[in-house]
C-alpha cells in the first residue's frame, strides 16, 4: 500500500514522493539525533504505531548511549552511576521496532529526500526529523581549547573523573570554572562538595550576574550555595588567556592570574549547523526557522526540533534551548508526522514552561516553579523525582527506581 499523501504547505517543494528504495513499500520516518528531541520522538512514534505497523522508523545517532544531561553532574559526586543516566540505546530500543544506526548523518538532500551517512549507504526518507542539538561555542580565548575541559557529555564527565584521579595526590586542588551560567554554577557546587577541604573553586564570568535570565529567587539560592562552599566568584571579568598554569582575566581595571590544577570551560553552546545546502531561514543565534508545527518552511515532510530550532513559546520570542523544551517537542513532532501520514490537521507546538531546577551541591538543589521555590535537601529530592519521571522508557525508570530502593535490578 503506498503511503497516503499529506497536505502540502503553499510553496512546498516537497510535494510527496513515495521513497522508492525502502523494502515492503513501507513509509520511512528517519530521525537524526537521539537526544531529548530525537529519542523521545522515536519512542512516541513507536508507542502510537505499535509493532505491527508498516511504518519504518530509523534513528541515526553516533553515540551508543543516550545522555540525560541534566543529571551528568551527579556522576562527579558518585550520587548516580553512568548506567542510570546514560542507558545504552540498544537496551532502550530493544522492545521497539526503531532501527538504530550508530552513525553520523553528514548531509541532507531535501530535494532527493536522502540523508548521507558517514559509514553506511545513504538513507532515503518519506519523513525526516532533525534534532542534532548544540555544540560548544567555538573557542576564541587563546589557550582555552588546550588547557580546559568541557562538560557536555558522558565522555566529558569520564575525562573529568580521570583528571580528578590524577590530582588525587595533591593536598590542595585549585579549580577554575569559566562561565557562571547553569553548568558553571552546578559544576562549582558539585566539585566543591567532591573535593571538600582539599578543594578551592573559583568561578569567572564576563557578565555582571550569575545565571543571567534565570528567576531572581533561583539566582539568590545559587549565590548562597556558592558562598556557603567558599567559592570565589569574579563577575564583569573578561578572560584574556588560558595557559597550563591557570587563567588570566581583567577585573575592575586590573589583570589577575588565577592559578589552577583543573580548568573547566562552560561559556555556552551554539546550535549545530544544518547538514545541507544553505538557503534555509535561520535566526541570528543560528537556529532553523520553523513553522508552529515544527515543520521546515517549504518542506512540510521535514521537522526540526530541540536546540536546533527556533521553537515557538507563548510570551517569549522562542522556547529555551533546554532538555525541557526538546523533551516536550519530541512527542508533538511524532503526533504531527502521524497526522501528516493520515492526512489529518497538524497541531502547533505549545511550549509549557514548568519551572527551573539546578543542582547546588551533593544532594541539594533549587527547584522553582508554579510560584514555589524549594531549596536544600528537599529541593534535591524534588529535582531527582522530576527527572526520574522523565527518564526514557518505563523499563529503564523501573530499573533505576529498584536500584534506588535497594531492590535487586
Ligand atoms: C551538562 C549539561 C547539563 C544540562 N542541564 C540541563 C537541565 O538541567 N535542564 C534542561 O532543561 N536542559 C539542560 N541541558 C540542555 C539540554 O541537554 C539540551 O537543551 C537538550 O539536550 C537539547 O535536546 P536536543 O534533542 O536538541 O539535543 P541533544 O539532546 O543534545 O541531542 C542531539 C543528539 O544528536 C546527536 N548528533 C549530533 N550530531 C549528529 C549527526 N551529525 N548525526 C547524527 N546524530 C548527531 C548527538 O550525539 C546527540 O545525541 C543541559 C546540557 C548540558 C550539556
Amino acid at each position: 500500500m503506498p503511503p497516503k499523501p499529506f497536505a502540502s504547505a503553499p510553496g512546498d517543494h516537497a510535494a510527496f514522493r513515495p521513497s522508492s528504495p525502502n523494502p515492503r513499500g513501507a513509509i520511512h520516518i528517519c530521525i537524526l539525533g537521539g537526544g531529548f528531541g530525537g529519542l523521545y520522538c522515536a519512542l512516541a512514534l513507536h508507542r502510537h504505531l505499535g509493532k505491527a505497523s508498516r511504518v519504518r522508523i530509523t534513528l541515526v545517532e553516533p553515540r551508543d548511549r543516550f545522555n540525560f544531561t541534566p543529571l551528568l553532574y551527579e556522576l562527579l559526586t558518585y550520587e548516580l552511576a553512568p548506567w542510570e543516566i546514560a542507558p545504552a540505546y540498544r537496551d532502550l530500543l530493544k522492545p521497539t521496532t526503531v532501527d538504530l544506526r550508530q552513525d553520523w548523518a553528514e548531509h541532507i538532500d531535501l530535494a532527493q529526500q536522502r540523508v548521507t551517512l558517514r559509514h553506511a549507504e545513504p538513507l532515503t526518507y518519506d519523513y525526516l526529523v532533525v534534532a542534532l542539538g548544540s555544540q560548544m561555542r567555538p573557542p576564541t580565548t587563546p589557550g582555552s581549547q588546550t588547557h580546559t575541559l568541557p562538560f557536555n557529555t558522558l565522555q566529558d564527565a569520564e575525562q573529568m573523573e580521570q583528571r580528578l584521579g590524577e590530582l588525587e595526590h595533591l593536598p590542595q586542588v585549585r579549580v577554575v570554572v569559566a562561565g557562571a551560567g547553569p553548568s558553571g554554577v552546578e559544576l562549582a557546587c558539585k566539585l566543591s562538595d567532591r573535593l571538600g577541604s582539599r578543594g578551592h573553586v573559583t568561578v569567572v564570568d564576563r557578565r555582571g550576574e550569575i545565571l543571567r535570565s534565570y528567576p531572581a529567587r533561583l539566582q539568590r539560592a545559587a549565590a548562597c550555595a556558592l558562598a556557603k562552599r567558599g567559592v570565589d566568584v569574579y563577575l564583569d571579568a573578561a578572560i584574556e588567556a588560558v595557559d597550563a598554569s591557570g587563567l588570566t582575566f581583567s577585573h575592575e581595571g586590573k589583570t589577575l592570574h588565577c592559578q589552577a590544577d583543573l580548568m573547566l570551560w562552560t561559556v555556552g553552546t551554539v546550535p549545530r549547523s544544518w547538514l545541507g545546502e544553505n538557503g534555509l531561514k535561520q535566526t541570528a543565534f543560528g537556529q532553523c526557522q520553523v513553522q508552529p508545527t515544527l515543520q521546515l518552511p517549504n518542506y512540510s515532510n521535514v521537522f526540526v526540533l530541540g536546540d536546533m530550532a527556533a521553537m515557538p513559546a507563548p510570551g517569549r520570542d522562542r522556547a529555551p534551548t533546554t532538555a525541557q523544551a526538546a523533551y516536550q517537542a519530541g512527542p508533538t513532532v511524532a503526533q504531527n508526522v502521524l497526522a501528516l501520514i493520515a492526512n489529518r490537521p497538524l497541531k502547533p507546538f505549545i511550549y509549557n514552561h514548568l519551572g527551573d531546577m539546578l543542582t547546588l551541591g551533593q544532594g541539594e538543589a533549587v527547584v522553582c516553579g508554579f510560584g514555589l521555590c524549594i531549596t536544600g535537601r528537599l529541593g534535591g529530592l524534588s529535582r531527582r523525582w522530576a527527572y526520574w519521571l522523565r527518564l526514557p522508557t518505563s523499563a529503564h525508570r523501573w530499573r533505576v527506581l529498584k536500584h534506588w530502593l535497594g531492590l535487586k535490578r
